[in-house]
């Protein structure tokens, strides 16, 4: 249970001054249904209203705060709606007017007598070679001094204005409680409190302080990165003690497995190898991420694990994210088991009938030891008689809580996550901070470097040739185009065009495949091109994971210029997969201005010089935010509101480091300083990572 002193932050932000359901609604898109969403969002900037000038030297264009005499009100002819009510002011210097649409006049008369002196802060426009302020944002009797020196600027939407947003902030502010401080004493002793940190966040006096480096903002940072790697570190710690199972193999699978590789294993493969024996073979439940590019091996390695578990005595099972994927691994896979005598199954949602029963009464029974599949592993009708091991192939689809309630399914097996987008070492801290981490940065041996080339898309005809060249040699293509159907709102290309005007000229050999289509019809298309049935492969992004057709020696991007350069990499890795040898082409427009980006030119250039993940990777969470880096916004990203991953890696690390120190000294948070911390936790979202102290 929270802390009830948190309470006032938890609550409904329709419970601020001003915030009925329909603004309440508003601001739980723009920052979260909770006060303290509301708290945590940061402003964007900062309107400066420390310019004071008279009305005579007042600049049109700029914000200013002027001291005017009201003179006269001139209410609109006729009491016309359509038509301004002006106000007139003056000081000793010259004219000012205030003008006012869809006016209450009787509000107006009361709020700015005329013969009355006020203060007046708004935008100067010059209207007829006159001064004047449209709505003044504010409006203050003189001893009052009541206009702030300025004041924070947030995203709005429409519906919600400045003034509300503004108003709900400062009423939410008066709900902060103080709070006992979480971080240690040298650490507090250089920061502002976490209310004080807050408090300045959205009363900046300046837009100095709206710099990421302001103390403040490193102060939330901080907080948010702490709370992170706090929840991380104990997920992984409770995991650590809690009770899993031994898995010893005695070699009576894997070494005829090995024996039966064509290859030998790379350096890396064994290596990781080896930290997945170790960590089966231990008494505690293994939570480990293999990271590697594709065609790193990680499948072989997944393999020579499941078997180990096997040896062992258990079943072990892979899911794959997608049918297909399931269906490639299973056909890798199930010709070494039919060698070793073993049996394998592969288990889809659409299985049906008699199949299905059998299937799932052989892997109750036991007499399935190797299973294959989809989520539908995890559905119901499918129980294991004793499930050891647990492979997932993941391609960052999943976050963090999925992962969580995976484990809980799969009991005390172990579990071995493999990932083949490579991302760098903060991402990898706060996305996979709750596994140990295991590297593959070595290709295995004899692969052959994918030629890539970037042409601006003038020369699509000379890439057209050579796709003919490479169908006259029996090989396959894959086009990748940035949209589904052509829209007029923007220009590129889409991939129903693009498979129109290149059926023109291969004919039927030319195939389609987007998001839009059913899965089955997705996956028919790609069966047909695996089977070499399509040549020439028109596609969106949705084959960046998983589609395996060795044959395909040409990868052309268009628009490359509008792909991350993770994606592009992702996309490139689809080539290069068999023997001959392979091309990616990135077909680039220059838009209306006739030259590429400057991130656009750095990203194809990265592309260019390396084919390695990781130093991809690590590219690209400096050329683009981190939620960008890893693709889309389904990357398991923890959504920090004012840590900057790109910025941060240091502070990052200092989190890190201190996350681990606190759970060495008071794993379940129980001295006084631990209870502060829990209450960092619950305030950033890590309720999860609390409850499961209580349940440890
Ligand atoms: P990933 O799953 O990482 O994409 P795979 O395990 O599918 O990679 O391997 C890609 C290709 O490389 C496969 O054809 C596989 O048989 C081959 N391969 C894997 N390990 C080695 C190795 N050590 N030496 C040579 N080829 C290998
Ligand atoms: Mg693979």
């Amino acid at each position: 249970m929270r802390p009830s002193i948190l309470n006032p932050l938890f609550a409904d932000v329709s419970s601020l001054r001003g915030v009925g359901p329909k603004i309440a609604a508003l601001m739980s898109k723009l920052a979260g249904p909770r006060i303290i969403d509301l708290l945590l969002q940061p402003p964007v900037g900062f309107i400066d209203r420390s310019y004071r000038p008279k009305l005579a030297d007042a600049e049109p264009g700029r914000v200013a705060t002027v001291e005017v005499r009201i003179d006269k009100h001139q209410a609109p002819p006729g009491n016309r709606k359509s038509l301004p009510y002006k106000i007139i002011c003056s000081d000793e210097t010259g004219f000012l007017t205030l003008v006012y649409f869809h006016a209450r006049a009787d509000w107006l008369v009361r709020s700015l007598p005329e013969g009355s002196t006020r203060l007046i802060s708004g935008k100067i426009d010059l209207y007829d070679s006159e001064r004047q302020i449209t709505h003044p944002d504010y409006v203050a009797s003189a001893d009052e001094g009541g206009i702030p020196p300025g004041e924070a600027v947030y995203p709005l939407t429409a519906g919600l204005t400045a003034a509300v947003y503004r108003k709900a902030i400062g009423d939410a502010l008066t709900r902060v409680p103080d709070l006992p401080e979480w971080l240690s004493e040298e650490e507090a002793a250089l920061l502002p409190a976490w209310k004080e940190a807050i408090r300045t966040l959205h009363n900046p006096i300046s837009s100095l302080e709206l710099s990421h480096e302001a103390t403040h903002r490193q102060r939330l940072a901080y907080d948010e990165l702490l709370s992170n790697q706090l929840a991380l570190g104990l997920i992984r710690h409770r995991r650590q003690k809690m009770a899993g199972r031994s898995l010893m193999g005695d070699g009576s699978l894997t070494k005829p497995a090995r024996k039966a590789l064509p290859f030998a294993l790379t350096g890396d493969q064994e290596k990781v190898l080896t930290e997945i024996e170790e960590d089966m073979s231990a008494p505690s439940r293994m939570v480990r991420l293999v990271q590697g590019d594709v065609g790193s091996g990680k499948t072989m390695v997944a393999l020579l694990a499941m078997l180990r578990a096997v040896e062992a005595g258990a079943q072990a099972a892979l899911m794959a994210p997608t049918e297909i994927l399931a269906q490639q691994h299973y056909e890798t896979i199930a010709p070494y088991c039919d060698k070793l005598g073993l049996t394998t199954a592969l288990v889809l949602g659409r299985d049906k009938g008699p199949a299905r029963a059998a299937t799932r009464s052989g892997i109750a029974k036991g007499y399935v030891q190797m299973v294959i599949g989809t989520h539908a592993l995890f559905s119901s009708d499918v129980e294991f008689s004793d499930l050891g091991l647990v492979v997932v192939d993941e391609q960052h689809r999943f976050g963090v809580s999925q992962r969580l309630s995976l484990q809980d399914k799969g009991r005390r097996a172990d579990v071995l996550v493999m990932t083949a987008t490579p991302i760098p070492r903060t991402l990898a801290l706060t996305t996979y901070g709750d596994m140990e981490v295991s590297q593959i940065r070595e290709k295995p041996p004899g692969r052959k470097p994918v030629t890539t080339r970037a042409l601006p898309l003038e020369r699509i005809e000379d890439v057209i040739s050579a796709i003919g060249r490479a169908l006259e040699k029996g090989d396959q293509v894959y086009w990748v185009c940035p949209l589904v159907a052509d829209t007029e709102m923007l220009d590129l290309t889409s991939v129903e065009s693009r498979t129109a005007a290149l059926t023109d000229r291969f004919g039927d050999r030319v195939g389609m495949v987007h998001g839009q289509m059913k899965a089955e019809e997705k996956d028919a298309v790609i069966e047909a091109f695996s089977r070499g049935e399509i040549a020439v492969l028109v596609a969106t992004t949705v084959i960046e994971v998983g589609v395996n057709t060795p044959n395909a020696t040409v990868m052309v991007i268009e628009h490359a210029e509008r792909f991350g350069l993770a994606q592009l990499h992702q996309l490139r890795g689809r080539v290069g997969r068999g023997e001959k040898p392979s091309s990616c082409l990135l077909l680039y427009s220059t838009g209306e201005s006739g030259v590429l980006g400057e991130t656009a030119k750095a990203r194809l250039n990265i592309l260019r010089e390396t084919e390695d993940g990781f130093r991809i990777a690590e590219e690209d969470l400096l050329l683009r935010g981190p939620g960008d880096a890893l693709g889309t916004a389904q990357s398991g990203l923890p959504d920090f509101t004012i840590a900057d991953l790109g910025r941060d890696g240091r502070l990052l690390e200092k989190a890190a480091a201190t996350a681990r120190t606190i759970i060495e000294e008071d794993p379940d948070l129980e001295t006084k300083k631990g209870a502060a911390r829990r209450l960092l936790l619950y305030l950033y979202g890590q309720d999860d990572a609390v409850k499961r102290l209580r349940a440890g």
